[in-house]
């Protein structure tokens, strides 16, 4: 598939990619990782499995610009599939519980591509998951053109799931097509995600919307618009869940390396909790999760260092849509400073003027 790119952007993203790929080592003994959350239904068990690594990172394309996952992926080696299976077993064996088990099983790129997770490594892994019949319910991710492309293998894999629920993962990001190619360099659109749910929904899989929040090149006022825009419009197209993701900042991508310049600052968590409370209102019927990587810490959404440990569990509370503080600015003085920044165009001057990739398009809507 042929995707609008910036050719500045992409080089860029390219170089320092390859810089830093050759600087460190690919994953020889797979690290293969669990972490359990519960809820009153069902327990979540999530695995890290090192697959090849995101297809569209090691291409000539360099990748998207926030994302470092594929530093931890076994990249051009052969990926062990019985030690990932027997480690899968041992984690998930090893662990009683007496509720449902809903599985998510992230490797850092698409499920459904062949070339980073190969036929006999999925169907491996589903074939465990059919034979434990406290599993429900198996969460994936993957990029619109294995959807749109392997819609084969998706049928084959929910015929091999034997009535386990799938839910797919799609990291949309952002609904504007301008910040997917000059911010984000993400190499898709967002009428492939239209058509990508269209595919889905068809199918009966669950969907999961990744959205972002700040990307390269936007300030905190335009990063808030374009997640809320985004919220709105994918509600509309119908996801069940959508997932917010504050950037935090990866080794080895454009973000990080505009960050040491200090050419990029993550976003505040003012504006993940003001972006929560504007999403209960024009997504009330969809369920909406945010945990933000790194929250509070200076790679990830953080505000002044002193009140970042009080606003993190209002963000839980926003989207358990409970009642939060009438006046926020009570909570720590860095809440004005904050309004200031989204609300004056000094902020917009200065992250446009120092950058030097200046030869981006003007953001259009
Ligand atoms: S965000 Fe997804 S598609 Fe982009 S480089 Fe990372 S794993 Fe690949
Ligand atoms: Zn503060």
């Amino acid at each position: 598939m042929n995707y609008p790119s910036n050719k500045l952007l992409t080089s860029k993203i390219q170089e320092i990619r390859h810089e830093h790929l050759a600087q460190i080592s690919a994953i020889h003994n797979p690290k293969i990782w669990s972490s359990v959350s519960e809820n009153l239904e069902h327990v979540t068990v999530t695995i890290v499995i090192p697959s090849r690594g995101c297809s569209w990172a090691l291409s000539e394309s360099g990748g998207c610009s926030v994302c470092g996952y594929v530093n931890d992926s076994s990249r051009e080696r052969d990926v062990p599939v019985d030690t990932i299976i027997r480690r899968f077993s041992d984690l998930l064996k090893g662990t009683n519980y007496s509720k449902k088990i809903e599985v998510q099983i992230f490797n850092s790129g698409s499920f459904f591509d062949e070339k980073d997770v190969s036929t006999e490594l999925r169907s491996k892994i589903i074939g465990f998951i059919t034979s434990i019949p406290e599993i429900f319910k198996l969460a994936v991710e993957c990029r619109t053109e294995y959807i749109l492309e392997e819609k084969n293998i998706i049928e084959e894999t929910i015929k091999q799931l034997k009535g386990v629920i799938l839910e797919i993962g799609i990291g949309l990001e952002s609904s504007n097509d301008t910040i997917l190619k000059d911010c984000w360099n993400k190499g898709t659109t967002l009428e492939n995600y239209k058509k990508s749910v269209k595919i889905l929904q068809t199918l009966g899989v669950k969907i999961k919307s990744y959205i972002f929040i700040k990307p390269p090149f936007l300030t905190e006022r335009d990063a808030i618009r374009d997640t809320v825009l985004t919220i709105s419009e994918v509600a509309q197209i119908g996801t069940d869940v959508i997932s917010i993701n504050p950037c935090n900042v990866q080794n080895g991508t454009l973000v990080n390396d505009l960050f040491r310049q200090n050419r990029y600052r993550p976003p505040w968590l003012w504006s993940v909790l003001h972006i929560i409370r504007a999403a209960a209102k024009i997504a009330p019927r969809t369920s909406i999760i945010c945990d933000p990587t790194a929250g509070g810490k200076h790679r990830g959404a953080h505000n002044c260092g002193k009140c970042d440990k009080k606003v993190l569990p209002l963000l839980t509370k926003a989207i358990n849509k409970e009642e939060l503080p009438s006046d926020l600015s009570k909570i720590c003085s860095c809440y004005n400073k904050w309004e200031i920044i989204i609300t004056t165009p000094w902020e917009i001057l200065r992250t446009r003027n120092i950058s030097k990739l200046q030869r981006l398009s003007p953001l259009r809507e």
